[in-house]
């Protein structure tokens, strides 16, 4: 068994029509038949290497999921048009009216809105807990929940789940152990800790250059396949496809997902550092003042660190919103939402990726207005990122 995701992906290989290095892009919405029997067949089962219209599956996905599935060591993948679309159609395949989820109540923003105010029209209704308080995961289970949901490291806060924990509870009462690993690709395997599906927006760190939206869920083959069912499956009937050209530019970046990661992580634990030496109350997970940072430590994959997100307290809402001008006027990165970019990225979470919980919610689970987000770049000279970053927290009376 490969144990290295990096060197799982470098053994895939797909030629083009012609012998091309990258595989050939099938440019067309609908696959053509030699029989009326090979079609009927193709509507009641999968065949390999076939393929009858594109919103069911075309070969670039086919090509995108075979990879993304030998990165997240899992049999098969659905490739989706966003991150979201992947949640949505995971949650709805498993999921009919009057089931229950169990969700970390420190999520992605739009998951929480997903969950809390749009999944109750159709009968699907969230428990929201502390993912790191196993008794009260426990406590919330009925014998209506089919799933746990969680981030592999939570957003904004950067709290590490305890996978093996949270499967052996999953185990007991037959749930589904859903994990969004979207902050750490390559640097765990989620389903080498317990998770039975993985989902990613592919957005972020996988593709890596913020020109498209784009998602993934990493699953068993009979749940793929289960998802583009002709009659029952969530990802054929809700529709969210991504479009082959797209598919074929996100399969190219994936190959440099091992060199961007290791320095997304090398700059993330200089700044990381550099920011607790300065006495800034500062959340990441590669600091051994983390809280859950022995946890992590032991599921991680040897050489990728510990990512390049980092949650800072400026102190004051006011200082944050004014420590992300100034950082984008010096040239730190862009004021902007998202993360996983080739240049840093900084944004207040209570304004932003986590505006849909409400306040007071927010403040109970420690999100505080005063927060900033940032997603370290791949800057070649991360000590002059650095002394930036000081002069504008010096500025702006944050140290
Ligand atoms: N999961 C996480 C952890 C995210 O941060 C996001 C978006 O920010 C999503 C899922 C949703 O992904 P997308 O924007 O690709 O739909």
């Amino acid at each position: 068994m490969i144990q290295d995701p990096a060197d799982r992906l470098q053994d895939y290989l797909v030629f083009g029509e012609y012998g091309g290095v990258n595989p050939s892009i099938e440019d067309s919405s609908t696959f053509t038949f030699l029989s009326v029997e090979k079609m009927e067949e193709l509507f009641e089962h999968e065949i390999e290497g076939c393929f009858l219209y594109s919103r069911h599956l075309n070969p670039m996905n086919h090509y995108l999921g075979k990879a993304l599935a030998a990165l997240e060591d899992t049999e098969y993948a659905q490739i989706t048009s966003s991150g979201m679309a992947a949640i949505v159609c995971t949650i709805m395949q498993i999921c009919s009216a009057g089931d229950e989820i169990i969700s970390s109540r420190t999520i992605y923003g739009g998951t929480y809105a997903l969950m809390k105010n749009f999944l109750p029209k159709f009968g699907v209704t969230t428990n929201f807990v502390n993912i790191v308080d196993l008794d009260a995961v426990k406590a919330q289970i009925t014998p209506k929940t089919k799933i746990i949901y969680c981030e592999s490291i939570s957003n904004p806060l950067l709290e590490i789940a305890d996978l093996a924990s949270l499967r052996l509870l999953a185990d007991e009462h037959g749930l589904q152990l859903v994990v969004d690993n979207t902050f750490s690709p390559l640097m765990i395997t989620p389903v080498h800790h317990g998770a039975h599906i993985v989902i990613h927006s592919l957005t972020k760190y996988i593709n890596g250059s913020s020109d498209c939206v784009a998602g993934v869920i990493c699953a068993p083959h009979d749940f793929v396949v289960s998802l583009r069912d002709v009659n029952n499956g969530a990802a054929m009937l809700l529709g969210p496809v991504l479009d082959s050209l797209r598919s074929a530019s996100i399969l190219k970046n994936v190959h440099t997902l091992h060199i961007r990661m290791r320095q997304h992580s090398k700059n993330g634990m200089y700044v990381a550092k550099g920011l607790q030496e300065l006495g800034v109350k500062v959340f990441y997970p590669g600091l051994t003042a983390h809280p859950q940072h022995n946890l992590f430590s032991g599921m991680l994959n040897p050489g990728y660190g510990y990512g390049g997100m980092i949650t800072l307290d400026a102190g004051t809402e006011e200082k944050g919103n004014k420590l992300m001008v100034r950082m984008q006027e010096e040239k730190v990165g862009y004021h902007a939402v998202s993360l996983g970019f080739y240049k840093t990225l900084f944004s207040s979470p209570g304004h932003s990726t986590s505006s849909e919980i409400p306040l007071e919610e927010q403040e109970s689970m420690g999100l505080s207005q005063a927060l900033v987000r940032l997603s370290m770049g791949i800057d070649n000279d991360i000590e002059r990122s650095f002394e930036r970053i000081k002069s504008c927290m010096q500025e702006v009376g944050i140290i």
